[in-house]
């Protein structure tokens, strides 16, 4: 028999969208004619006693074929047609049936003024770096419209590049100045890599390939040596010891995960010089495709297509940012389960930017996070209101992010204890850019995070936080 795999993280492809039509055909085949309507309507179940219950019958016939877990996830991708905010970035989520939808028309043609039409068509659920692309291209085929998309960005290749060059070299040129400062054996580490990122940057080879995220990370290693980490778990494995050992709570995966919890946060909290700290500041503002304009030209400029249509691979690059998938809220490897509570939807750009960051890397790399996340929860309390999804997949989400942040992430969910009616018919401004207020907010917020963590992880009553901490 085959089984049904539906990861929710790679719905960009013909093979998956067709997995999904095949799960849907084969729901509707399987399912007795009371569960039919169950799963054609537009609520989801999704508390741990309801998804069973719409597979208990037919369990037997569908051990082999499609997993409760892969139901739960194709269920919560679902709710993305209501147009909901990614909680990290804020931007307006693109459902899979839109997506799919915009694919089929894409790959239907090759002359840039039907694709740049397709595109226009979801231009609300374009992400800004893409959006000012569209703006570009469009002025472009205006003047000319045989030009195709990738010859656009062929086009400013030269320009874009050097403008990238200069940013990442000012940047680096910076953090070399910082270093000045650091101890003898630090700024020697320091420097070596800005020699390293500098001869990968200015390589026309590589400079695609350049990786903010694994230079942040060896800045932060030169930071807080691999002994000091040992040292630490160390510490982390006696802590626990002493505070658990003999209770039921004693078992390798509760220890596990304190030690990884303890050293994620010690190493955000890591009070550095404010000379690191400067370099830390500094090196965070390294161009991206999905920061960076020019970034994008460079990227997909370049970009060796094989023997696929450039045009229509841009295109759908353009969109698949924007793409809704599902988020762990506790990330898998760190033993966090697929079940409603540790399940939220999120865009695919934070979420493939994520990898295995814990929440609190994720804010921080985020600082706009708090007030999005915010959005997010207050559009699913409207869906509550307008009997579209399930209390306790709000409250228990809400309690998972609660958790992994240490309590900083945490929504006023009062909104569903209102009468249902009267609140749905609030229509939410849904601004993708975050204000000027908000952005100050969100600075301040995170000052005042840094300086507060220690004392709401005192007040909290997570079993898990040592007493000291
Ligand atoms: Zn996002």
């Amino acid at each position: 028999m085959k089984i049904f795999q539906i990861t929710g993280l790679n719905f960009n492809n013909s093979n998956n969208r067709q997995k999904v039509a095949e799960l849907k055909s084969m729901a509707a085949n399987t399912f007795t004619p009371q569960m039919r309507p169950m799963l054609n309507r537009d609520t989801v179940s999704f508390t741990a006693k309801k998804i069973p219950s719409i597979m208990a019958p037919t369990m037997e016939d569908l051990i082999n074929k499609t997993k409760a877990s892969d139901i739960l996830r194709f269920n919560i991708l679902r709710l993305a047609k209501y147009d909901i905010p990614c909680p990290v970035c804020g931007h307006i989520m693109l459902d899979l049936d839109k997506y799919n939808a915009f694919e089929e028309k894409i790959m239907s043609t090759t002359d840039p003024t039907k694709i740049l039409k397709y595109i226009g068509e979801l231009e609300k659920y374009l992400h800004p770096i893409e959006a000012k692309i569209f703006d570009m291209m469009k002025t472009d085929n205006l003047k000319n419209p045989k030009e195709t998309l990738h010859d656009m960005l062929k086009s400013r290749l030269a320009d874009s590049e050097s403008k990238i060059v200069a940013l990442q070299t000012q940047i680096l040129g910076n953090i070399g100045l910082f270093s000045h400062n650091l101890k003898t054996k630090e700024r020697k580490e320091v420097q070596n890599l800005l020699n390293e990122t500098f001869a990968r940057i200015i390589d026309p080879r590589e400079t695609s390939r350049f990786s903010r995220k694994i230079f942040l990370t060896k800045i932060k290693n030169i930071f807080i040596p691999e002994h000091l980490r040992a040292n630490l778990k160390l510490k982390f494995i006696e802590e626990f010891d002493s505070m658990y050992k003999g209770t039921e709570y004693y078992t390798e995966e509760n220890k596990a995960d304190y030690i990884n919890k303890q050293l994620a946060y010690t190493i955000e909290n890591w009070i550095y010089t404010s000379e690191q700290d400067k370099i830390i500041e500094e090196a965070v503002k390294m161009p991206k495709a999905y920061n960076n304009i020019d970034a994008f030209i460079v990227k997909y400029a370049k970009r060796d297509y094989k023997r696929a249509n450039p045009d229509q691979k841009i295109a759908l690059r353009m969109l698949s940012n924007s793409l809704a998938t599902v988020e762990h809220i506790k990330a898998q490897n760190s033993r966090g389960e697929t079940k409603p509570g540790n399940l939220s939807l999120e865009c695919a750009c934070d979420n493939n930017r994520r990898n295995s960051d814990n929440i609190i890397e994720q804010i921080s790399e985020n600082p706009l996070m708090p007030f999005n996340y915010k959005k997010y929860m207050k559009r699913l309390c409207q869906l509550h209101l307008d009997n579209n999804v399930e209390k306790s997949f709000i409250t228990q989400q809400n309690k998972t992010y609660k958790e992994e942040s240490y309590g900083f992430l945490d929504a006023n969910l009062s909104i569903l204890s209102k009468p249902r009616k009267k609140v749905s018919k609030i229509k939410e401004k849904m601004s993708g850019t975050p204000t000027k207020a908000e952005r100050r907010a969100a600075r301040k917020l995170k000052l005042k995070a840094k300086k507060t963590k220690f004392l709401k992880s005192k007040h909290s009553s997570n079993r898990r936080q040592p007493p000291g901490l």
